[in-house]
């Protein structure tokens, strides 16, 4: 896709939502750590749900430290996967205690060490709370990418990395909200609604879902 194409849909998804914002609800870094640990192969609403009850007992990590590994997964046992992550949650407790005195450093190295927090998590993390220009690649990103074909890529890495060479640097606070967001409600796995979609006519999917396909 060339580079005036790109530039128009992303001024679009700045028209329609100028001002995104990450759907996982938090009130401090901490909170938006371990909502992105529990929102792995979940869905954000599944994730606030349990967290509106976790974080109102225990939102540092001493408290949460404090509430026990049984404790914890009763919280969050709705959500996929919840005894792996009960583990990695605690795991990352004991680190930001012992190494970091309970606050989560601003290092992107330091973060992709720490339990249940890979390259994505990290970059959720640090563009959502520092507002760094990285573009996190999760299904929906990699999806939206290589459908219009903004940038297209077998696996996440090279999709992130062509992400960051097209995409403008004036949108790439938000880009990652952007294409989640158009991933999650109109580009949809399935069928995207594509009669419905506001850069339908700079999108180059090949297989658009024609009108009245119901
Ligand atoms: S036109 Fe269809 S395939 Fe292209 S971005 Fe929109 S919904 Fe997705």
């Amino acid at each position: 896709m060339n580079t005036e194409k790109i530039r128009e849909i992303f001024i679009r998804f700045k028209k329609n939502n100028p001002h995104p914002t990450c759907e996982l609800n938090y009130k401090t870094p901490f909170e938006l750590l371990v909502a992105i640990i529990l929102s792995a192969q979940s869905t954000d609403k599944g994730v606030n749900r349990a967290t509106e009850k976790l974080f109102a007992i225990a939102n540092t990590p001493e408290k949460i430290q404090a509430l026990g590994e049984a404790e914890l997964k009763k919280h969050i046992q709705t959500i996929g996967l919840y005894n792996m992550k009960a583990k990695n949650i605690l795991k990352l407790c004991a680190i930001l205690i012992e190494r970091y005195d309970a606050k989560i450093p601003r290092d992107r190295d330091v973060l992709e060490t720490l339990p249940g927090v890979g390259r994505k998590s990290a970059n959720v993390f640090l563009n959502t709370i520092f507002h760094e220009p990285v573009i996190a690649v999760d299904t929906h990103v990699f999806r939206v990418a290589n459908r219009t074909k903004i940038a297209e890529g077998k696996n996440v890495k090279v999709v992130e990395e062509k992400l960051m060479q097209v995409v403008p640097d004036e949108f790439k606070v938000f880009a990652a909200h952007w294409l989640v967001l158009h991933g999650r409600y109109i580009c949809k796995a399935k069928k995207p609604n594509c009669p419905e979609c506001f850069i339908g006519d700079l999108c180059e999917f090949e297989q658009k879902t024609p009108p009245n396909s119901d």
